[in-house]
């Protein structure tokens, strides 16, 4: 082995001591342009480039000091990357552990300030709750954000057409575990999501970083990931 190579190989053990051949790990980046996009097969087209047997995780809700770092321990000790979209009140309360999951290597995106419904809402109080998650975002992370999710996946027109004049990408969803509800054991996550995931064939995958049971379940749902031949693609914006 020649000596230059012998230094890279060293470096990269230097930095990535936990990655061997035996963690579900990240199988690519996806780096998507910043554009009025919207993706996600339950409202929306598939991710382009997406292969059959690829997942995108994604978390919601978050940050929140009690469960975000479990589950930025799990990924860390498998190696993924994955993406968190959050909402404008704990980012703002929580800035610091926001930059702590970016720091991390995860993409962040934003999913409203407030969680709500925005149906009912007029379109300035819905612009108003855009700008807000917007100033939040730029104030924590110091970018400009380039992906939403909307609240309960519940788009609204005025909402839509804002996010495409800011070429803010709208992220729907492929898969879940279903797991804001109650009492849900890791066996209970893992089998609905594989269950979902066998149907959709793989794609973004939804789970939420407030959930207790979801960061307890996270080594159990990547062992699970892995043992059923999943890849995980990180998507980051450009
Ligand atoms: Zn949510």
């Amino acid at each position: 082995m020649g000596l230059l190579l012998s230094m890279v190989l060293a470096a990269a053990s230097a930095t990535q001591p936990a990655c061997g051949p035996d963690v579900l790990g990240t199988s690519r980046t996806l780096t998507l342009k910043r554009e009025g996009a919207a993706w996600g097969k339950a409202q929306h087209a598939a991710l382009p480039t997406l292969a059959p047997g690829e997942v995108v995780l994604t978390f919601d809700d978050g940050p929140r000091p009690e469960s975000t770092p479990v589950i930025l321990k799990a990924l860390a000790d498998q190696c993924v990357q994955a993406s968190f979209f959050m909402n404008g009140e704990p980012l703002k309360q929580h800035a610091a552990l926001a930059r702590q999951v970016r720091d991390a290597g995860h993409t962040v995106g934003m999913h409203g300030y407030r969680h709500e419904h925005f149906s009912p809402l007029q379109p300035t109080a819905q612009i108003a709750d855009l700008d807000a998650i917007v100033a939040t975002y730029r104030a924590a992370l110091g970018v400009e954000p380039a992906a939403y999710r909307f609240p309960f996946l519940e788009e609204t027109p005025t909402l839509m057409k804002a996010l495409a004049e800011r070429s803010i990408t709208v992220m729907s969803v492929d898969a879940g575990a279903e797991d804001w509800l109650p009492d849900q054991t890791p066996q209970m996550l893992a089998d609905k999501l594989l269950g979902e995931l066998a149907k959709s064939g793989g794609g973004v995958v939804l789970l939420h970083d407030v959930q207790d049971q979801t960061a307890r379940a996270m080594p159990f749902l990547l062992e699970a990931l892995k043992a059923k031949g999943y890849q995980v693609v990180h998507l980051r914006w450009e």
